[in-house]
């Protein structure tokens, strides 16, 4: 990654399917402190993590807080990311998905063990007052996504409530489009205040379901909820009103991609009355390589070689197995009637349409299908 990494972070949705530059990291510091001499240069993004105190520690885990300048970050990825603006409330991920390439975004803070990714887990201070101070410049109708690049309901969450004071801020400032990515059941505590940000904004949350097998999830997304109570998840939000659907994304060859597979996800977001299902091909940069690459050697060791070939010199699947898995994502799609993330309809709000599954809402602020 070209180091105006200091202006760029990564898109993630849960993910594996789009890569975004955010404008945002390089106005995090307002007076930074000169390198002394002999001093090996850092970026202010990477001074202001370096210096943050140490708030707490989990399993495996610290936290820190992290000074903050601005919320909203702008999307400027020509790559046609279906949003224009994104918010991540943390830095790191103690979900730790063996295939999430959102870790580089701790390059940027001169942190190069793909490990500190999902044990140092940074917050960002303020937010809410961030948030209304952005929003008085951010256009009516901006495309927001939430949890681009690390999950806002991660078990830190739980305890500092920044996505909720996000919530509650969008609870009274309406006008916009906001998509959630998750895979926590967390979300659910939140249910009542996003029935209120559905009034006033157009809203839409995204369930990442990889694949039902536990015993996989579990090897995939180690420290992430079982596959069933993120469905479990779905269907509170859909019996709430709120637009909910699953993200069956990354595919992963040979590991996921059968259409059986994916067809249980399918069936699984059909019995929860989700609006939309869909699923798009791994996205392996090479920061996450290492990390993806230790897990296939460890777990599926004949896929090896073909991994190497598909992903040794390209982030991307082969324009072939994209199409390939968009076909069986429309098959699915068609036998369990469930609708697409992204179509063009004119903008309402949330819960005036919830309730339409065959005829899902346009205004998705990511992907369009797979
Ligand atoms: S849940 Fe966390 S670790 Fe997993 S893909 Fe999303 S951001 Fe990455």
């Amino acid at each position: 990654m070209a180091l105006d990494a200091v202006s760029a972070q990564a898109y993630c949705v849960c993910k594996g399917e789009y890569m975004a530059k955010i404008d945002s990291a390089k106005t995090d510091t307002l007076f930074p402190i000169l390198n002394q001499p002999g001093q090996a240069r850092i970026g202010p993004l990477a001074r202001l993590a370096q210096q943050a105190p140490l708030d707490s520690e989990g399993f495996l885990t610290e936290y820190r807080p992290l000074e903050s300048r601005s919320l909203i970050g702008k999307v400027t990825s020509r790559r046609g990311v279906p949003f224009t603006h994104a918010i991540n409330p943390y830095r790191g991920c103690e979900f730790a998905c063996r295939y999430c390439y959102a870790r580089y975004t701790h390059e940027f803070l001169e942190m190069h063990d793909p490990a500190e990714f999902e044990r140092k887990i940074y917050f960002k201070q303020n937010a809410a007052w961030l948030l209304r101070q952005e929003l008085r410049r951010l256009p009516q109708g901006a495309q927001i996504g939430i949890g681009s690049a690390t999950d806002p309901y991660q078990p830190i969450e739980r305890r500092q409530r920044i996505m909720r004071s996000i919530w509650e801020v969008f609870a009274e400032v309406g006008g916009y489009s906001l998509g959630l990515v998750t895979k926590s059941v967390l979300v659910l505590r939140d249910i009542e205040l996003l029935q209120k940000v559905a009034r006033k904004n157009r809203l839409s949350i995204h369930l990442t379901v990889t694949t039902m097998d536990t015993r996989l999830a579990r090897l995939l997304e180690p420290r992430a909820p079982r596959p069933d109570l993120r469905i479990h998840a779905l269907k509170r939000l859909r019996q709430a009103g709120i637009r909910a659907g699953v993200l069956c994304s990354p595919i992963m060859p040979g590991i996921n991609d059968a259409r059986s597979s994916m067809a249980a996800v399918a069936r699984a977001a059909a019995e929860a009355d989700a609006n939309f299902f869909s699923a798009g091909a791994l996205f392996l940069k090479p920061c996450s390589q290492p990390t993806f690459f230790a897990f296939v050697r460890q777990h599926y060791p004949a896929l090896m070689r073909s991994y190497e070939m598909r992903y040794g010199r390209n982030a991307f699947a082969s324009a072939e197995y994209r199409k390939r898995i968009a076909e069986i994502v429309d098959s699915i799609s068609r036998e369990f009637r469930l609708g697409r993330r992204y179509e063009r309809m004119p903008m309402r709000t949330g819960l005036d349409f919830a309730a339409q599954r065959e005829n899902p809402q346009s205004w998705l602020p990511f992907a369009q299908g797979a």
